[in-house]
């Protein structure tokens, strides 16, 4: 027979949770109340959010690809917006460029958007961009649950490397940061309005149209390495990703473990795919929190782990919590779309004209 003793002033829930103390001085939580296990956990919303946004990904990138054939035959067709998405650095000078001027720069403003709503939506509740929207992302978690598959579990670095290579993307984006943050207005308005600039999402097509052996061995690299490693390359080299990890630390939304009621079974810290100790925190403050749910929806005691601005609140569902990061997003695109400002100002002429010499646009920094 089991041999311990209760403290009846350690029942957090009349009985519901009591810690348990064993004779060999060792404790254990042990549920009394059965009502709150939960049963139902995964909603299912974040993939349904992440498939759409890798449809409209899917989509824009169909667009691009008739776009650009279309400047190879001499023709200039709808140029989709949205693909100045994969323009951060251009973006992030235009952020800088309106932050010193209040203007928003007509080239790629698309980009600078969605740069914007990116960062209000991290501000708000940690980076949520990341495991909701970034189709990078998607595939990158993707490829880790196959290689949870096929070789029967993720493998963790030890932590003498892993926390300097987690540095890493820090490091990039305090380059970039300081790189930025060292032109002058007019700089940053030259390298905006360049030639550069304008055509820079072509070239990036171009870029993978002709993609060299050794760039096609540094993806084929990240993505094995994704096999092995919980989201590789936003764990270790985005600094997309960086940012808005940073930014995330404002947010006043994040997850709570009520540790009264946490039974210590390690499982939110299991499938967090950014390795992050949850069982053992109060509250998730890390920079690495992408508002995933995934600690969230595994937890098997209710109202255990929440997303909520304090412990006490009653936390977001995962539902509610998309509600807002989509109000947000769309928002923000919305009102660039109203305001006019969603599409450039490059005319297709123009874009006729700057693709006859693509090869010979190179940038002036
Ligand atoms: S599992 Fe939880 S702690 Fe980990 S990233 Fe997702 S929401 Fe944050
Ligand atoms: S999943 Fe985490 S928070 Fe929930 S009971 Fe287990 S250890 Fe505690």
């Amino acid at each position: 027979m089991e041999q311990y003793k209760i403290k009846s002033s350690e029942f957090v829930r009349p009985g519901a949770v009591r810690t348990v103390h064993l004779k060999d001085g060792r404790t254990f939580k042990k549920v009394v109340d059965k009502s709150i296990i939960r049963k139902n956990h995964n909603s299912g919303d974040r993939s349904f959010v992440q498939i759409f946004f890798a449809v409209v990904t899917l989509w824009i990138g169909v667009d691009f690809f008739l776009f650009v054939s279309g400047l190879q035959h001499g023709i200039a067709t709808y140029r989709p917006p949205s693909v100045e998405g994969f323009l951060p650095i251009s973006s992030l000078m235009s952020l800088r460029y309106f932050l010193l001027t209040g203007i928003v720069r007509r080239i790629h403003p698309a980009g600078f958007f969605i740069l914007v709503a990116a960062i209000v939506i991290s501000a708000t509740m940690k980076k949520g961009f990341c495991s909701w929207i970034c189709p990078v992302g998607l595939v990158s978690e993707s490829l880790h649950e196959l290689g949870a598959k096929l070789f029967k579990r993720n493998f963790t670095l030890p932590r003498f490397i892993d926390v300097p290579l987690r540095s890493l993307k820090y490091v990039l984006l305090a380059f970039f940061l300081v790189s930025i943050s060292m032109l002058s207005v007019t700089e940053l308005g030259r390298f905006l309005g360049s030639d550069y600039n304008k055509m820079a999402d072509v070239k990036l097509y171009l870029f993978f149209e002709h993609i060299s052996t050794f760039s096609l061995l540094v993806i084929g690299a990240l993505i094995l390495l994704s096999l092995f490693y919980k989201n590789f390359w936003c764990r270790f080299a985005c600094p997309y990703g960086a940012l808005l990890g940073v930014t995330g630390l404002l947010s006043p939304l994040k997850v709570h473990r009520i540790k009264e009621t946490c039974i210590d079974c390690g499982k939110c810290a299991d499938v967090c795919p950014s390795a992050l100790p949850v069982d053992k925190l109060d509250a998730v403050n890390s920079a690495e929190c992408t508002g995933c749910y995934s600690c969230v929806e595994v937890c098997p005691i209710k109202d255990t782990l929440k997303f909520s601005v304090t412990p006490h609140l009653k936390g977001l569902s995962q539902r509610q919590y998309a509600f807002i990061l989509l109000t947000i997003y769309f928002g923000i695109i919305g009102l660039a779309v109203g305001l006019g400002y969603w599409r450039n100002s490059i005319p297709g002429s123009e874009y006729l004209s700057l693709f006859k010499n693509i090869r010979s646009i190179s940038h002036s920094f």
